[in-house]
């Protein structure tokens, strides 16, 4: 199947995938419901695209096509031809006339004469049954006659045995004939897992191999013991040489040379710079703002956020605001002119609220190993 990552631009799906690549979300199992467009839904899907039971059966169907998710046939549903609606019923028709207006009645069937009539034609009173075709007294069942279920066609009176069955559509009228009637197959949806990877790249997302729980312990135990003491004394004094960082730690300047390149290489430093506490640095607009940004601009967004030099941390999340960002901007006025050209009207951005900083007690970005 070939693999069109574009639908995954879409904010709903996105997340979907990604609650799927994580392994909170394991499988979509169908819901029988006849109220349903389809006869079935998926409410646990329903709820992260933020779609009706419609779209979300049309969407999960369209990231199957596109090679995303795989899909297991659990139902096949009976539905109409024109609508697809599950909501159809069977019915009898009329061989001769094609109505509606059937009764079931009882006929009976004289033997020796062949006449088939409904019983009241036999009827002489509760005791006696008479041939109405050629006079003979009826005397028992099973013995000369039979009695049996048949319908009469109030329309053209004709009396059938088996009237023609069809599947009528409550929803748009349509009428079908059961060799017409189609299936809806309703799947359990799971991730595709010969395009995981295609998905993870195309997502630009790496989510915590399979059995191993995410967790910050484990990936600071990724750092050696001589890893940890050169972050805690760079990060108290970024200025100091590696030669005396070597001394300090009793390990060659080589040691320490080839450990930083490493930590900056896997991005672990970022920089060696000075801190500078943005309140007592003028910063009048310390602020905190939320934004919801849809998926189809998100990457594009934070890149360009990324790189407002008084926007001082990007953290995505996976909340409605799914973007927050602390800004340090000299005055009021430079927050607004940010918010101006980055965020207010631009397509698929929405601001939600910006916080201002009255007083900054903490800043301090140093992390402990
Ligand atoms: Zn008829
Ligand atoms: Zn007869
Ligand atoms: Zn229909």
């Amino acid at each position: 199947m070939t693999f069109k990552p574009s639908v995954l631009e879409d904010r709903g799906a996105w997340l979907l995938i990604r609650q799927l690549l994580e392994g909170s979300l394991e499988a979509l199992q169908p819901v029988l419901d006849s109220s349903s467009v389809y006869g079935f839904r998926y409410p646990s899907a329903e709820s992260i695209l933020e779609r009706d039971a419609k779209d979300t059966v049309d969407r999960l169907e369209q990231l199957r096509r596109a090679g995303i998710l795989e899909g297991e046939l659990v139902e096949a549903i009976f539905s109409c031809t024109r609508c697809a609606s599950p909501d159809i019923h069977p019915q009898y028709q009329c061989v001769n006339c094609s109505g509606f207006r059937l009764r079931r009645i009882e006929v009976i069937e004289h033997f020796s004469c062949g006449h088939i009539a409904p019983r009241p034609e036999f009827t002489i009173d509760e005791e006696e049954l008479k041939c109405p075709q050629c006079g003979e007294s009826l005397e028992g069942e099973q013995r000369d006659y039979k009695s049996e279920s048949a319908f009469q066609c109030l329309e053209c009176n004709t009396t059938s045995a088996q009237p023609r069955l069809v599947f009528r559509c409550f929803q748009c009228h349509e009428m079908s004939l059961p060799s017409e009637i189609q299936e809806q197959e309703a799947y359990i949806y799971r991730l595709n897992l010969e395009h995981r990877g295609d998905i993870i790249h195309y997502l630009g997302f790496h989510p915590t191999p399979e059995g191993e729980k995410p967790s910050r312990k484990k990936h600071r135990d990724d750092f050696d013991d001589v890893d940890r003491r050169i972050l805690n004394i760079l990060q108290r004094d970024g200025r100091l040489s590696f030669r005396n960082v070597a001394k300090r730690l009793k390990v060659s300047d080589a040691t320490i040379r080839s450990r930083i390149s490493r930590l900056e290489e896997k991005n672990v430093i970022k920089g060696f710079t000075t801190l500078v506490d943005p309140s007592h640095a003028g910063m009048e607009a310390i602020s905190l703002i939320q934004l919801e940004v849809d998926a189809k601009v998100l990457i594009k967004t934070v890149q360009s956020l990324q790189a407002v030099e008084e926007v001082k941390l990007v953290m995505e999340t996976g909340e409605r605001q799914n973007l927050i960002l602390l800004g340090a901007f000299p005055t009021r006025e430079s927050l607004n002119a940010f918010l101006d050209q980055h965020v207010r009207g631009k397509q698929g951005i929405q601001l939600h609220t910006v916080t201002l900083a009255l007083e900054l007690q903490k800043y301090d970005w140093m992390i402990q190993f």
